[in-house]
């Protein structure tokens, strides 16, 4: 089989050649960066040049920056500190978040709800963007926290989060962002969005599996989600993956140097491949705000045709997608981020979403709008959906 055209960039990145290298040259640094001789000097060092890559990017400074196994780890350290909040007493005890976050949001929220804290979710239009009339009515003296993700791993839709900050703030309350699929690719600063604690996962943006970051600001409350031991302040015990966490500093060096360059290219390309699809195949549905977007993100409603089936025939073809659905546990569910959307049942289950980053090529772009339309009339022509 030819080459892989990978476009499933939402769901994990290649490493980049720069992560890679640096990330081999230290595979011997295998002292514990906690040690006080000379071999856990120099892991704590290297440890301490990756915080300060990641506070450079997030424009915070290098102690605001809590290092994690990954984004849902973040997501819910933030949570479970609310929950001690609320568990404490006093007159804030409610969250407010919407109803397009990550699993490792929402299922928390389902978590947290069987045990009776009071979450509500913010609804989104029908272009998955988080409704501001809705979340000023959900505002008010006893909210804690506000949690509303930056762009959309399914839809690409960038959300209005430094209004949200603004209405959060309004009424006292912290403010969360889940910034997991922006960074690397639109501008991510802690203070221009007015965040009082930020996600994100190094391997969304060419950096190593298992290693992501939380963000806390200065002053605001943080509980530890893991105890056992004195590393980051306490608040997250366990011995450093040095190794992991150089590789995510070189990663944030990078998504820094070439954001702007990063950006255009990847909107060049999917707005080549939005365009041909349009013209080429016929009945399609563009999900997802086309304004205000991550820029390699594209997802697309085939009516007539099952998503599953149109990414096992593109796979066939060496092309790798992912459908709108939830895969869990062998069931296939329509996105409930399509669905909160109000995307129809039926055209969710026809959805695929094409991630495009940083190694994609025109030529992968125009392989695809060969293939697709074949494909296309194939699955809806075998459909027991097509009405
Ligand atoms: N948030 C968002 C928006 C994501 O896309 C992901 C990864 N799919 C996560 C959180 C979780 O990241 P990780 O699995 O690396 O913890």
């Amino acid at each position: 089989m030819s080459r892989i055209i990978y476009m499933d960039n939402n769901a994990t990145t290649r490493m980049s050649d720069g992560v890679s290298q640096i990330m081999r040259d230290n595979l011997e640094l295998y002292g514990n960066a906690s040690s006080m001789h000379t071999l856990g000097r120099n892991a704590n060092a290297g440890i301490e040049w990756a915080r300060g890559m990641l506070s450079s990017l997030l424009g915070c400074g290098s102690g605001e920056i809590y290092f994690t196994s990954g984004a849902s780890e973040a997501n819910n350290t933030v949570f479970n500190t609310a929950r001690e909040l609320i568990d404490r007493g006093g007159q804030r005890n409610r969250i407010v978040t919407t109803t397009i976050e990550h699993p490792s949001i929402i299922e928390t929220v389902k978590y947290l709800r069987g045990l009776g804290y009071r979450i509500d979710e913010c609804p989104v239009d029908s272009t998955g963007m988080v409704r501001l009339d809705e979340m000023e009515r959900l505002m008010g003296p006893d909210v804690l926290l506000v949690s509303v993700m930056t762009g959309n791993n399914e839809t690409g839709t960038i959300q209005p989060v430094a209004r949200v900050a603004q209405l959060a703030h309004g009424c006292g309350a912290l403010m969360h962002s889940d910034a997991t699929q922006a960074i690397g690719k639109i501008p991510v600063d802690v203070n221009a969005l007015g965040l009082d604690y930020l996600s994100l996962s190094a391997h969304k943006f060419y950096g190593p599996k298992g290693v992501g970051a939380l963000y806390a600001r200065s002053g605001c409350p943080l509980s530890a989600f893991v105890h056992g031991g004195h590393q980051e302040k306490g608040y997250r015990a366990g011995t450093y993956n040095s190794v992991a966490i150089i590789g995510m500093g070189q990663a944030a060096r990078e998504a820094g140097e070439n954001l702007q360059q990063e950006h255009d290219a990847l909107w060049s390309l999917r707005e080549r491949l939005r365009l041909a699809i349009v013209e080429n195949i016929p009945d399609v549905v563009i999900n997802g705000n086309q304004e205000h977007c991550l820029p390699g993100t594209l997802n697309v409603s085939f009516p007539g045709a099952e998503g599953e089936s149109i990414l096992l025939y593109l796979d066939m073809e060496g092309i790798e997608v992912s459908t709108g659905s939830a895969c869990a546990t062998g069931s296939l569910e329509p996105s409930y981020v399509l669905l909160a959307s109000g995307v129809p049942v039926e055209l969710a289950h026809g959805s695929i979403r094409f991630s495009l980053g940083r190694f994609n090529t025109r030529e992968d772009v125009d392989t695809v709008i060969e293939k697709l339309p074949g494909i296309i009339a194939r699955v809806r022509s075998m459909s027991t959906r097509r009405s």
